[in-house]
């Protein structure tokens, strides 16, 4: 695999195409990597070759003798099985190696993940991101990253995100970001209700979403979502509800790990929760808003 002069390795492996990671990988190239990709999809695997990535048969593939694997998978357990589970991603990968996990993982997953690793010589970081598909394709995506090996993936970060954070610790990435999307959903759940409140009354929901946004009520939903997703009903922002739901859950899993009673957050994964069960699989998570108006007027 070849270095340029500073020791940045040109070759990088990239497991899983879909939403975010097909553009991620594609900012890789644009940057002038070499990238070679895989996911369990084909047509994703095609997609990335006509765009001018390389492809491989199988994680494992994809991963070997690259110096550099960088994973955007749905969820820990599926990094965990494609590395060092059944995937054995990491099999033929040399010593000295770096993971790069981009995924919005369990952060204690991916401790266990950087002890596994690094029994085989592999370090790794965490940097998941935000920003959702438009900012993957731009290239501006919020990068938090975690551990001591983050200079190493510096280069890659700054390839597919404009501000990259370092949070500190292994897995202080991961906690970075259910924060965030703790906070995003909270938003999203009282901006629909006060859309659904206002339109009941009378109120134009096109107004209420001017107004909050001239007003103090203004968040990323009202926007970056009310407007195009919503009220257009379009539900394509590209961020399916099943993935904000775990995220929200990943955050209350780790304020009852730590014995914080927190209220709010317990409230918001259980409307999540059930929103995700309630609506038809593959949901954008902008559907929220179909749930509240549901239970909403459904009689005690
Ligand atoms: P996605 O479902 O569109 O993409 C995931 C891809 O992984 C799919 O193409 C799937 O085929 C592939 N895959 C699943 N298992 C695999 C395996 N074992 N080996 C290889 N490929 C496999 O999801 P996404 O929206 O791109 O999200 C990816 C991650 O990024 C998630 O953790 C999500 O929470 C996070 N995230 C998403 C957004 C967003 O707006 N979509 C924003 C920020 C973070």
């Amino acid at each position: 695999m070849s270095s340029d002069r500073a020791g940045v390795e040109k070759e990088v492996a990239f497991i899983g195409l879909g939403k975010m990671g097909l553009p991620m990988a594609s900012n890789l190239l644009a940057k002038g990597f070499t990238v070679t990709g895989f996911d369990l999809s084909a047509q994703a695997r095609d997609e990335f070759v006509t765009r001018g990535g390389r492809s491989a048969d199988s994680a494992r593939a994809a991963a070997a003798g690259h110096k550099v694997i960088i994973t955007m998978l749905p969820t820990s357990a599926i990094v965990m099985d494609c590395l060092i589970g059944s995937g054995d991603a990491v099999a033929d990968v040399p010593a000295g190696a770096l993971v790069i996990d981009m995924s919005s993982s369990v952060p204690g997953d991916t401790l266990k993940l950087g002890a596994e690793l690094e029994k085989r010589g592999i370090s790794l970081v965490d940097a998941p991101v935000s920003g959702g598909v438009t900012r993957a394709i731009s290239g501006q995506l919020a990068i938090m990253a975690g551990s001591e090996h983050v200079d190493r993936a510096l280069p890659y970060l700054e390839a597919m995100g404009s501000r990259i954070f370092r949070t500190g610790k292994l897995g202080s990435g991961h906690v970075m970001k259910v924060l965030n999307n703790y906070v995003s959903a909270a938003g999203a759940l009282a901006t629909m209700e006060a859309l659904i409140l206002g339109r009941d009354f009378g109120l134009d929901e096109e107004l209420i979403t001017v107004i909050l946004n001239a007003s103090t009520g203004r968040n990323n939903t009202t926007e970056r979502k009310v407007k195009e997703f919503i009220l257009s009903k379009s539900w394509a922002s590209g961020f399916e509800m099943a993935l904000m739901s775990k995220d929200v859950s990943i955050a209350a899993a780790l304020s009852r790990e730590m014995g914080l009673n927190l209220e709010m957050l317990a409230e918001t994964e259980k409307a999540w929760q059930q929103a995700t069960a309630l609506l038809q699989q593959g949901a954008d998570h902008t559907e929220i808003y179909r749930y509240v108006d549901q239970v909403s007027h459904a009689r005690k």
